[in-house]
């Protein structure tokens, strides 16, 4: 297909075909407003029941969020340690903040279909940062955890250990019907054990069930694996007929950027990208622990992008190529911790003309060196760089990196994924187009819960398969 048409833009108007709610405060979160007519439309339409399903939610969150009359019922539950009553009350999943940004923004999304599956009320660890980089994105009450929440100074305690862990719970024996806990931890992070991944199985689900308070720690987009059980199974059709669209559904309804990061985003927006005929996004996130910019690198972006017709190749040998007419222009937006490869295309295109006539222009925000999740603006020119990188065109990502996977799922995009290289080489071929706009789920679980044995999870249906960048990893497509 044409590699310039990533998607076919539906929905530009500002409510994103009725996938977000009205009646929010334009001025408090313009980013809202402005995503489907200054950025980007959807590129297919949500399904009227996924529509639905969210006004849904939206009326729970607002009868059981932070202090409403429900909230401080169960809250009376929480304390007293075990769980007396009635099946109406409201129940709740507590998301802990935990791991980069991109990995954050994958788990809200995983997180909040759990929860409008099991029709459970979203609360978020506000952590460091979470305040300021997104606005609420539910209508009238917070999704945020707050302050005076009993368990709030011990989220960060919870682990694999804990007597509440739901995988250290099976191995003691201590989960029965007749007593439910009043809160339980799941630990799904990329260390969880054959226990914990439990979770994944219908049987399981039954008994978390009733547990009104479930709190989650997690660092994967775990959504494909939930395509795999049967309870869930046909609600997820009728959600998302189009399997694909998953994240970019969700993550639009989401995540928007506060007003401070939605200020970077269109400022250099317009300033670097709005005027090209066409944009080019290149993610360079590399998974080594010495400090680059690496040569090896520098070869597989150039040998993707020329390779692909992404980017024009050069003319060493001719100061000037004649062209009639307009020249086309490029705006390349790289992203990367480094600013060493952006510096080698850039000079690249200023040294030599380019075979086409057309005219590149290479762009780069910031170059932060090494990851510093713990510093608000660091964590701002992360998200506003995703959100960046999401408008262009055409995306180049790299393996493994979920900061790459946000850009793609927002934009609508399926990427060219760089391959990891191994051994200081640059991998042949150099890259590849992605199956899907989806994300990779990581560490997902090999395990038939019927059959109790170990199956390969990648070959069940034709919707989830194993992902581009990682063997082992599940994707929808
Ligand atoms: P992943 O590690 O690539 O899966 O992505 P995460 O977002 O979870 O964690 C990487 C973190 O490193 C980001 O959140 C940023 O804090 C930082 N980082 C990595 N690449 C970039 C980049 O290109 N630009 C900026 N501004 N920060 C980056």
């Amino acid at each position: 297909d044409n590699a310039f048409s990533g998607s076919v833009e539906f929905l530009r108007d500002e409510h994103l075909g009725g996938l977000l709610a009205a009646g929010f405060d334009e001025q408090s979160c313009r980013s809202r407003y402005q995503s489907g007519i200054y950025g980007k439309g959807l590129s297919d339409k949500p399904s009227s029941y996924l529509i639905s399903r969210l006004r849904k939610y939206e009326a729970l969150h607002k009868q059981c969020g932070p202090y409403t009359e429900s909230y401080n019922k169960t809250l009376k539950e929480l304390r007293s340690g075990h769980f007396s009553g009635s099946s109406s009350a409201c129940k709740y999943i507590v998301w802990i903040s935990f791991s980069g940004l991109g990995n954050r923004i994958l788990t809200l999304a995983s997180a909040f279909l759990y929860a409008l599956l099991t029709n459970r009320v979203l609360l978020v660890d506000p952590g460091v940062d979470m305040i300021d980089l997104f606005c609420e994105p539910f209508p009238d009450v917070s999704w945020f955890l707050p302050p005076d929440f009993p368990l709030k100074s011990h989220l960060n305690d919870f682990n694999q250990q804990s007597a509440r862990c739901y995988g250290n719970m099976l191995k003691n024996r201590s989960v029965t019907n007749s007593a439910v806990p009043s809160h339980v931890y799941l630990h799904l992070a990329h260390d969880y054990d054959d226990h914990d991944k439990l979770f994944f199985c219908d049987e399981d689900q039954s008994f978390l069930h009733n547990v009104p308070w479930l709190v989650m720690k997690t660092d994967n987009y775990f959504i494909p694996s939930l395509f795999l059980m049967s309870s869930f199974e046909q609600e997820l059709m009728d959600l998302f007929p189009n399997k694909e669209t998953v994240f970019h559904f969700l993550g639009r309804y989401l995540f928007h950027p506060t007003n401070q990061v939605w200020g970077l985003v269109t400022r250099y927006y317009q300033a670097y990208l709005d005027k090209a005929d066409e944009k080019v996004g290149i993610q360079i996130r590399v998974f080594d622990t010495r400090t680059g910019p690496f040569q090896h690198v520098l070869d597989q972006i150039l040998a993707c992008t020329l390779k692909e017709n992404l980017l024009p190749d050069i003319n060493q040998h001719q100061d000037i190529i004649s062209s009639s007419g307009k020249q086309k222009s490029k705006a390349v937006l790289m992203t990367s911790l480094s600013s060493g490869y952006f510096e080698k295309v850039r000079n690249m295109y200023w040294e030599y003309p380019t075979v086409t006539g057309e005219v590149v222009s290479i762009f780069q925000p910031s170059h932060e060196e090494y990851q510093q999740t713990e510093k608000q603006m660091h964590n701002q020119k992360a998200w506003a760089e995703m959100y960046l990188l999401s408008l262009t065109d055409v995306l180049v990502t790299s393996s493994w990196s979920t900061f790459g996977y946000v850009a793609q799922g927002l934009g609508g995009l399926k990427p060219w994924i760089l391959y990891k290289p191994e051994n200081n080489t640059a991998p042949d071929p150099p890259c590849r187009r992605a199956m899907s706009m989806e994300p990779c789920f990581h560490a997902p679980p090999f395990y038939d819960c019927k059959a109790k044995k170990g199956i390969d999870t990648g070959v069940l249906v034709p919707h989830v398969r194993h992902c581009e960048d990682m063997s082992w990893g599940l994707k929808l497509v």
